[in-house]
């Protein structure tokens, strides 16, 4: 009898959501439904959501000694998720450079989870990432930022360094997206850097830092040659 009840019961609530096992008498009423678990897997498509797993899953292997697989749910219900959601938003924010390593220079550094949106940690990472990175992964990103900037403006863009917008230059150097590389290595970012005001200047210092940058260039002889010749042949 009790048996009966039971499953007369079940059949009423068909509809369980497999978030929260809250359970719903009418299809239509578990469709309209939204539980904190399932609107976070909903999400999980956004750019920053993706970001944000693939993180997870670095820090969770590196903290960790569990072999088993996680997943997207494992993710959603980790303590971390909150942590890591606004982590992934600001890499996409600020178009981080290299989020990869971005988060393994967290991890070394040892700084907390709170401040990895910081700008301030953001800009340390980043000064020391441009004097870091392989120059031809330098260049690369500093051609494609001069083709997209000097296209509005109908300039080539070797050119740009030369006729486009000082501020606009120098705002993409404190964001990494014109490295040093090529400023330092082509005829037009020399004259680029000799031309600007002390505001400018100051405002680029740190990224570009000239005496720390000579050091780097006399150490790899072979990449400014190599870095040289390209800009020079794109009409840098
Ligand atoms: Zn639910």
């Amino acid at each position: 009898m009790m048996k009966l009840i039971n499953m007369n019961e079940t059949a009423e609530t068909n509809f369980v959501c497999d978030f929260c096992n809250k359970t719903f008498q009418r299809e239509q009423s578990i469709f309209k439904h939204m539980c904190e678990t399932k609107r976070r897997v909903s999400e999980k498509d956004n750019a920053g959501n993706r970001i944000a797993f693939q993180c997870w899953l670095t820090f969770y292997q590196k903290n960790t000694n569990a072999r088993k697989p996680k997943t997207y749910l494992d993710f959603v219900k980790s303590a971390y998720y909150i942590a890591f959601i606004k982590f992934g938003n600001y890499c996409v924010d600020v178009n981080a450079i290299n989020i990869a390593r971005y988060l393994d220079w967290l991890l070394e550094n040892k700084i907390s989870v709170d401040s990895w949106t910081s700008d301030q940690v953001y800009n340390r990472y980043l000064i020391y990432y441009l004097r870091e990175e392989d120059p031809l992964d330098a260049i690369a990103r500093s051609i494609e930022t001069t083709i997209n900037l000097a296209e509005p403006d109908n300039i080539k863009a070797g050119d740009y360094l030369r006729y486009g917008s000082k501020n606009r230059i120098c705002y993409k150097i404190t964001l990494g997206k014109i490295s040093p590389w090529m400023l330092f290595q082509s005829v037009s970012g020399i004259e680029f850097i000799e031309s600007l005001d002390e505001g400018l200047q100051r405002m680029i210092f740190d990224y570009i830092n000239p005496e720390l940058w000579s050091i780097k260039f006399l150490r790899n002889k072979d990449s400014v040659k190599q870095v040289k010749d390209l800009l020079k042949q794109a009409g840098y």
